[in-house]
């Protein structure tokens, strides 16, 4: 079976990377542009690190704070028409995947006409023509990959839908880890284990192949090396810089290979609850595992073995167990729940979620156990009640 691999253009990674900013933007014609960042980031300062040199070149320079984590539609929807209004060149996001995803869909839809709600992958029924203005991402969490992939992500009433194209490319990445020091440890450990999710279910995919496998099992190394430290020392140079590879690799991973089960499960859990996408793959990541472990007991052998695990005396089988063990071990130990219960998710809550997450059918695809309602419904109950 042949794949196909998508890298996006440009990447500027490691400590300092962030130098390149200006160039970039000069490389790109930029000089009206967009800094898309949520006000949180504003208050730290970390915009006016951005703002000065570009401002410096005698580039005008607008920010759009109204970015909100998990972003709802609506805000979609106000930062496009804002975009259209002013006639940019560039747009930049700075912050998590809320402002990335946010960024990309402005930058994108900028010479798109409708709304954002026309191109939704569920409910949508325009396609995207051409990439827009360029966009240049700049991740400040270790988590979601968003500079790399080809999505956007929006929440709904009870789920969330995504817009995907590989227009939503980023034109540049650029993943300096000194922007994630000031990171707090909860936000640290969902991210991280946001990232981890991304390269476990890359790796279990139908879709893997040898180039996403070799991205992944380098992302699970880092990030199931470095996320514990990360938590208890967030000034940690080694650790930051190895979340921060960790989480582009696993974006490149997944971005080629698919997420599965446990974000098609995870989506109705930010919708209906507005748990963090962090949390809500956290929570559900050793029970989807414990369930689909029959249909890939050797990845998972490769999994475990990648978090540190020696495995030369265990058999597929039991390796595989071993791995839902250290999965489940590692979200207690960066102290994310690992059950609903944590969450304050009673069992009454359990069929509206399979409702919601059997409708996923997109993502659900690339499970390698295929997952019925009564499936999701029994993983539901095992986080439920943890075991
Ligand atoms: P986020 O962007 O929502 O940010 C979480 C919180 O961390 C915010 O309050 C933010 O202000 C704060 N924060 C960010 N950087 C900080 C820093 N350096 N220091 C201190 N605080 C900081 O979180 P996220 O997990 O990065 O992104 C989640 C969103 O990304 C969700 O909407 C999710 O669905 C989406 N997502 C997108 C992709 C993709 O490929 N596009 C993949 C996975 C998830």
């Amino acid at each position: 079976m042949s794949s196909k691999i998508t890298f996006m253009p440009i990447s500027y990674t490691g400590w300092g990377a962030l130098e390149q900013l200006t160039s970039e933007a000069e490389r790109l014609n930029a000089s009206n542009i967009l800094i898309v960042t949520d006000p949180f980031l504003e208050e730290l300062g970390m915009t006016q690190k951005i703002v000065e040199p570009l401002e410096a070149k005698g580039w005008k320079t607008s920010i759009y704070t109204e970015v909100v984590p998990e972003p709802p539609l609506e805000v979609g929807e106000k930062l496009v028409a804002y975009t259209k209004e002013n006639k940019f060149d560039l747009v930049i996001g700075l912050g998590g995947g809320s402002a990335l995803d946010l960024a990309k869909l402005a930058g994108v839809l900028a010479t798109h006409e409708g709304k954002v709600a026309d191109y939704l992958n569920l409910t949508g029924k325009r396609s995207l023509t051409d990439k827009g203005i360029p966009k240049i991402l700049i991740p400040t969490t270790s988590g979601t990959g968003s500079e790399v992939t080809n999505i956007a992500v929006l929440s709904l009433e009870s789920s969330k839908d995504v817009v995907t194209h590989d227009y939503l490319l980023p034109d540049v990445a650029i993943v300096d880890p000194e922007l994630t020091v000031s990171l707090p440890p909860k936000v640290t450990a969902a991210t991280g284990i946001d990232a981890l999710t991304h390269a476990v279910e890359a790796y279990v995919s139908k879709n893997a192949n040898p180039v996403t496998d070799g991205l992944a099992l380098q992302a699970i190394r880092l990030i199931s090396g470095s996320i514990r430290t990360a938590v208890e020392d967030g000034e940690n140079k080694e650790a930051r810089t190895n979340m921060s590879y960790g989480s582009y690799l696993a974006g490149l991973a997944f971005f080629n290979a698919g997420v599965a089960g446990v974000h098609a499960l995870a989506y109705p859990l930010g919708g209906q609850f507005h748990i963090s996408h962090g949390e809500s793959n956290a929570v559900l990541l050793p029970y989807v595992m414990g369930y689909i472990r029959p249909s890939c007991e050797k990845r998972m052998k490769d999994i475990v073995e990648a978090m540190g695990v020696d495995v030369t005396q265990m058999d597929d089988q039991q390796a595989s167990y071993t791995c839902v063990e250290e999965l489940k071990k590692l979200v207690a130990d960066v102290n994310i729940p690992v059950s609903l219960k944590g969450f304050d998710i009673g069992e009454d809550a359990l069929d509206s979620l399979a409702d919601d997450g059997i409708k996923q059918t997109r993502i659900l695809a690339r499970s390698p156990m295929p997952l019925e309602r009564e499936d999701i419904y029994a993983i539901y109950h095992a986080a439920y009640s943890g075991e």
